[in-house]
């Protein structure tokens, strides 16, 4: 993985969308992997995904709209 797209990942996925902590640890996961990264929160978020040979970010799980939805409920 390239810096600048691990820097990406951690910019763009840092901070939970759903309850807004940008704190890892205790049940807060952030990897990235060579090819791959894993984000989870722990109100519930999750998102994974893959990084291309150009260096963009494909999601391939987020479950953050299904959790604003049920949040509003
Ligand atoms: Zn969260």
């Amino acid at each position: 993985m390239k810096v600048a797209v691990t820097i990406k990942i951690i910019e763009k996925y840092g901070r939970c969308p759903v309850c807004g902590s940008d704190k890892v640890g205790n049940g807060n996961i952030l990897e990235v992997e060579d090819v791959s990264f894993k984000r989870t929160c722990q109100c519930g978020w999750k998102v994974t995904g893959t990084v291309d040979p150009e260096g963009n970010i494909l999601e391939t799980f987020n479950n953050c709209s299904e959790l604003k939805t049920s949040m509003n409920e």
